[in-house]
Formats: C-alpha cells, sequence, structure tokens
C-alpha cells in the first residue's frame, strides 16, 4: 500500500488597476485566494521610498525580483519578468502572480493542454501548471470504480484503490487497514469469507475447517486422502478422538474406515469368523 497527497490547489487573480501616482494610494495588493502564491505590488511602491514596516517586508520578499527589475523600477506599470516567455510583464491587467511567479496572462496556460487559467482553479503539479480536467485526467484511476484518485491510493495486488473501494467481495466489508487475501483471479477476499469459500471440507461434518480464531494457520488431519477437523478425527466405531501422537490412538483403517486399535481389531476379528464359518 501506499500513499499520495494531493498538490496544493490555487487560484490565481489579475493584478488589480494601480492607483496612481499619490504617495498616499493604497494599492490593494495583487493577492492571491488560497496557496502560496505571492502579494506582490508595483515595484515603485520602494522607489518613492514611503513604505509602511509591513510593506517594506512584503517588498523584501521580492528581493530577486527587484534584482532583476531595477532598470525597470521607475516604471509603476512594470510587474516583473514572466516566468515562462522570460519577457517584461508591463501595465495592469496584463499580469498574473501564481505559485510565487509573475506570468504574462497569455503565458500562464495549462502545460498539457495551453488553455489560459488566469482567474481559473488550476494545480501545480512538480511546479507546472495544469488546469483541473488535465490534472484529473493525470491521476490514477481506480480500478473498481475507473474514477480518478484524489487522496490516498491504496494499492494491492499491484492496482490501485480508492480506500472505499477495497472491499470484499464477497461480504463488501471494507478491507482498508484490514487483512485480506486474494483467489487465484486476485480478487479480494476478507479472511473469513476467503476460508468459507476455499478451506478444504472436513469429510466427516462436511464443514470447512478454518483456523481458529486468532489463528493464522488452519490445523486439520489429512488421512486416507480426506481432511477432517482434529476433533472430526474420530474412530467410527466407538467415537475415541484419534491422533497419531497420541500414544494408543492411533488410527488403523480398515477398508476406507476410520478406526482405532481395538475396533479395528474387533473388525479383524469378526471378518475372520466369519470367513472361517464359511469355510
Ligand atoms: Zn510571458
Ligand atoms: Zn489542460
Ligand atoms: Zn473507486
Ligand atoms: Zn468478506
Ligand atoms: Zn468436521
Ligand atoms: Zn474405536
Amino acid at each position: 500500500m501506499s500513499s499520495m497527497t494531493r498538490p496544493s490547489h490555487y487560484t490565481t487573480s489579475a493584478y488589480p488597476p494601480y492607483g496612481g501616482s499619490s504617495s498616499s494610494t493604497s494599492y490593494g495588493g495583487g493577492s492571491v485566494a488560497g496557496g502560496s502564491a505571492a502579494s506582490l505590488k508595483p515595484q515603485s511602491t520602494h522607489a518613492k521610498g514611503a513604505t509602511s514596516p509591513v510593506q517594506e517586508e512584503e517588498v523584501d520578499a521580492l528581493t530577486n525580483l527587484l534584482v532583476q527589475s531595477m532598470d525597470n523600477a521607475a516604471d509603476p506599470e512594470f510587474f516583473g519578468m514572466c516566468a515562462d516567455c522570460g519577457l517584461k510583464v508591463v501595465g495592469e491587467g496584463s499580469g498574473c502572480t501564481a505559485m510565487d511567479r509573475v506570468f504574462h496572462i497569455a503565458c500562464f496556460t495549462c502545460r498539457v493542454c495551453s488553455c489560459r487559467l488566469q482567474g481559473k482553479p488550476f494545480y501545480a503539479v512538480d511546479g507546472e501548471p495544469h488546469c483541473q480536467e488535465c490534472y484529473m485526467n493525470s491521476l490514477e484511476k481506480c480500478c473498481v470504480c475507473s474514477e480518478p484518485i484524489l487522496d490516498r491510493i491504496l494499492r494491492a495486488t499491484g492496482k490501485p484503490y480508492h480506500p472505499q473501494c477495497f472491499t470484499c467481495i464477497v461480504c463488501l466489508l471494507c478491507l482498508d487497514g484490514i487483512p485480506f487475501t486474494v483467489d487465484a483471479a486476485n480478487r479480494i477476499h476478507c479472511i473469513d469469507d476467503f476460508h468459507k469459500k476455499f478451506a478444504p471440507r472436513c469429510s466427516v461434518c462436511h464443514d470447512p475447517i478454518m483456523p481458529e480464531p486468532g489463528q493464522e494457520e488452519t490445523v486439520r488431519v489429512v488421512a486416507l486422502d480426506r481432511s477432517f477437523h482434529v476433533q472430526c478425527y474420530k474412530c467410527e466405531d466407538c467415537d475415541l478422538v484419534l491422533s497419531s501422537e497420541a500414544e494408543g490412538r492411533g488410527c488403523y483403517p480398515l477398508d476406507g474406515r476410520v478406526l482405532c486399535k481395538s475396533c479395528n481389531a474387533l473388525r479383524v476379528n469378526a471378518l475372520t469368523s466369519t470367513t472361517s464359518t464359511e469355510l
């Protein structure tokens, strides 16, 4: 079994309209709902030297962008370099931020189908944006219900399952975290149903021979090419429970009958006397 964590789910937002040149203007920030995308402000905030401590901190977080863009710092319309095409992002409404990077709106696209993602939910897979549809298509599908697996993948016999789809085919009990076994066709069974279905049958009572509660191994007696519950392996004449390991309780079969030593002797004697009488 293995598990996978889902990539974070982000949304983007375009830059809000730039507020003009007055030093008292609040820019509002280009905040992004959810995820870890940065809240960017036009670089001129720093150039004007009118930043509050909070603004200073946010600007400090953008050191790399600032270094790259010092030449452009005087241009209030400059937002940064596009992480996709490498060209300047200039002018309100032309850029967006996602995954702590700046993109042209036209450059922020799904890496699989190239659809534009600005303003839409997207998924960052190894730092690459994917639209919802492509992301879903890239996920492993549950081998039972064929739906994509968004959260934990339960892997058994090499196949992926939703944990809730991993159930015994007989009793439908969910076997996530519970011991299970498979038949020859790799179908999932709880231990109980597996034994009920496949355990050898006792030749005396015809019930399946299952492990004792709490035990993993089945104990059975095999004699005369037949299987027996330990307690069903008895002399057919006197019901003495037989065992090859107990002194004096060995099996002395006669004509396919399970017999104790003394019942075997009685039958042999009876046969012998009948034979002699007939002679
Ligand atoms: Zn671009
Ligand atoms: Zn796509
Ligand atoms: Zn499923
Ligand atoms: Zn079951
Ligand atoms: Zn039995
Ligand atoms: Zn007996």
